[in-house]
């Protein structure tokens, strides 16, 4: 027994719905694409699950999340990808797959062929038992990577009214887990080994004043230590968390965030895999011409860093490479290579951030911590490569999307200091001041034009995203 279609998406999360989205719009025919997703529902902007999702009023739910509202498009329901005649096969875990036959095989048995495949199946929460502690299945111990585990989180939050709640982990999960829980109103202690929150991205000083901010309302932080077991796990709840260092945690419900695993288990042994996931080209084709891999699950060429791979895990990265592929597939001679600028953003409490390149490099902060209107750039040979901004407005997010596009010359360490935002807003200003600072200059003319052109149209969708996301 088995179907056969023209194109196969592999996964059902934020990639696909993109994928799916662009496809309509280049046009297949009706037969021709199905997505097999694991999940029982059509797919979403996975963001909104640790934002809208979780507040305790008014909270987001499905359909209004739907991709692709996070960045403004059209909303696909099931109802659209019927009328579309895209074949949406949910609550369907793919349990093998053989890329030379181009077959996949599901859990019922199911044997599904295509000509081209996109593998866009992201990434799994790691748990606990990686690590060698027991108790994940705990009745109050909750992961975060889907709606399954967003409801149950939700479910659990509502009988914790006023408790204790223990967060694992310093990342951007754990960061959102506690601003909603808080907002739950129940009491978090955040617990990481790190010396500071979000240590991948935040300088000492950028945390600083996250911590502080969390502390203000009412988070406490437990650094430098990680979990060592849990009380009373074997009676089906836990009762307290007890940490390496001894020190023990008496709470009503723990929120794991430990990172995550990209699901490349399908194609190891048959696709090259570099840096944890499916190593593809400038058009997202893997080492097998008829596969495609998007998202977190994929390894791709940053043109902005010389082409050095990266696998990057986050929303921006999975829409657009999604898109990307898409085009390849079907319009392959008026596709060039993917030209992406990392991008990141989170928003918590009444607070927003976006990050944009790279954080490698000297660091050289700017603005006012105490007032909470701050920012960093990463230099890196004397060009900025990466820049973060706390509490930006649109013209101010565009503008530090711009510099990293553009890698301009920030020679003078002060000067930047000084002038923060300022520093990177006008380009033309800043060349007829003629003050020491020095610009990136492109060779000719219209290399800076359309670079502009690309960073302002990049960093504008980028700010409106942003906004989108509030809502999720
Ligand atoms: C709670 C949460 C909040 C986030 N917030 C932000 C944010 O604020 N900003 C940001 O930039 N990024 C954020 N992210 C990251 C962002 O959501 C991911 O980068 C994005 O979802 C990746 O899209 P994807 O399509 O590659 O993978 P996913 O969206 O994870 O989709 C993968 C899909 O593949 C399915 N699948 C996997 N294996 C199989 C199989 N064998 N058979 C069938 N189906 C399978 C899965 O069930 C899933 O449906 C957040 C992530 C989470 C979990």
């Amino acid at each position: 027994m088995g179907r056969a279609f023209v194109y196969v998406i592999l996964g059902g999360g934020v990639a696909a719905g993109y994928a799916a989205l662009e496809f309509s719009r280049r046009g297949i025919a009706p037969g021709e694409l199905c997505i097999i997703s694991e999940e029982a529902t059509a797919p979403y902007e996975r963001p909104a699950l640790s934002k809208g999702f979780l507040l305790p009023e008014a909270p987001a739910r499905l359909p209004a999340f739907h991709t692709c509202v996070g960045s403004n498009d059209q909303r696909l329901t099931p109802k659209w990808y019927t009328e579309q005649g895209i074949e949406l096969i949910l609550g369907t875990q793919v349990k093998s797959a053989d890329v030379n036959r181009k077959t996949l095989t599901t859990a019922t048995g199911e044997t599904i062929s295509y000509k081209t495949l996109i593998i866009a199946t992201g990434a799994r929460a790691l748990k606990l038992e990686e690590f060698g502690v027991r108790g994940s299945d705990a009745e109050n111990v909750c992961y975060l990577r889907n709606l399954a585990d967003a409801t149950r989180l939700v479910n659990t939050m509502q009988t914790c009214n006023e408790e204790n709640a223990v967060v694992i982990g310093g990342g951007y999960i754990g960061m959102e887990c506690a601003a909603a829980l808080v907002t739950n109103r129940i009491k978090v202690t955040m617990v990481f080994p790190e010396a500071h929150c979000m240590a991948r991205l935040f300088t000492p000083k950028i945390a600083d004043f996250y911590e502080a901010y969390y502390e203000s309302k009412g988070v406490n932080f437990i650094k430098g230590t990680v979990l060592s077991s849990f009380e009373n796990y074997s009676d089906g709840k836990v009762t307290a968390v007890v940490l390496r260092d001894g020190t023990r945690v008496p709470t009503n419900m723990v929120v794991v965030g430990i990172g995550i695993r990209p699901n490349t288990g399908l194609f190891e042994g048959q696709l090259v895999i570099e840096k944890g996931g499916i190593k593809v080209n400038g058009r997202m084709q893997s080492s097998n011409s008829s596969v495609y891999a998007v998202g977190d699950v994929a390894t791709f060429p940053v043109k902005l860093f010389g082409n050095e791979c990266r696998r990057l895990e986050h929303v921006d990265s999975a829409r657009k490479s999604a898109r990307h592929a898409v085009s390849a597939i079907l319009s392959p001679d008026k596709t060039s290579d993917f030209d992406y600028l990392p991008f990141f953003y989170s928003r918590v409490f009444t607070l927003s951030w976006q990050f944009y390149g790279d954080n490698t490099g000297e660091v050289i902060h700017y603005g006012d911590f105490l007032a909470g209107r701050f920012g960093a750039y990463w230099v890196n040979k004397g060009r900025i490569v990466g820049a973060f901004l706390e509490g930006g407005n649109r013209e101010e997010y565009e503008a530090i999307a711009n510099a990293v596009k553009l890698k301009m010359v920030a020679q003078d360490k002060g000067e930047v200091e000084k002038l923060g935002v300022e520093f990177v807003s006008n380009v033309g200003r800043h060349q007829e001041r003629n003050n020491g600072l020095v610009l990136h200059k492109p060779l000719y003319e219209w290399q800076a034009t359309a670079g502009v052109a690309v960073a302002l149209s990049v960093a504008a969708f980028a700010y409106w995203y942003g906004r989108r996301r509030q809502r999720w």
